[in-house]
């Protein structure tokens, strides 16, 4: 998606060979507009997968799921990566390693949001090496799902997580396929 890359060019930054930071328009601050033109491309790549909800993980992965809900008129959910006082009953939980706290935390699934049967597509801002994706879609489909799709905004496609998901059999589509980082170096 040529406007995603033009952005990650001209606002991201790459803070070592590992890590994009991007919190002007995707992690802290939003654009709305450029968000909205992330789901209607994850709209159109996946028009022919029969998806009937959205998911995702909070928080950086919100904003592009709700867009793509919006322009696929879908249900969207989103799973947790902690458990507040008020959502105790009919939850799944997982344990994913985090990428950026480099710690793990229990992502949670409450099952009543998905219907037995559903084809969810999983969106999320980033893939690197695929915890978050593989632990959502285990919850996913504990809970009676097919997981359709998995859409990143942006995939580190140098790090596992894409072809570990593919080899899984999992379709994937990343709007902005990162080739090679390093600090100040960003290619597609
Ligand atoms: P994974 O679970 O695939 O290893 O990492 C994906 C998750 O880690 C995403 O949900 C995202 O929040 C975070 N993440 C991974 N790599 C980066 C990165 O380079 N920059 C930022 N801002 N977040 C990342």
């Amino acid at each position: 998606m040529e406007m995603l890359k033009q952005r990650i060019l001209q606002d991201g930054r790459a803070l070592s060979d590992q890590v994009l930071l991007v919190d002007s328009f995707l992690n802290h601050q939003v654009d709305v507009a450029l968000m909205k033109a992330c789901g209607e491309e994850f709209a159109r790549r996946f028009a022919d997968a029969g998806i009937t909800r959205i998911a995702t993980i909070e928080s950086s992965g919100i904003a592009p799921a709700a867009m793509t809900a919006l322009v696929m008129d879908l249900p969207m959910v989103i799973m947790k990566k902690s458990v507040s006082s008020i959502l105790k009953d009919g939850i799944i939980q997982r344990e994913v390693f985090s990428f950026t706290k480099n710690a793990p935390y229990l992502l949670t699934l409450k099952t009543h949001f998905i219907t037995p049967g559903d084809r969810v597509l999983l969106i999320d801002d980033f893939l690197a090496n695929g915890e978050a994706a593989f632990g959502g879609i285990a919850l996913l489909e504990q809970a009676g799902a097919t997981v359709a799709g998995v859409g990143a905004v942006i995939a580190k496609a140098f790090q596992p997580g894409m072809e570990k998901l593919r080899a899984a059999g999992y379709r994937v589509e990343a709007l902005a396929p990162v080739k090679h980082m390093a600090e100040g170096v960003i290619e597609f």
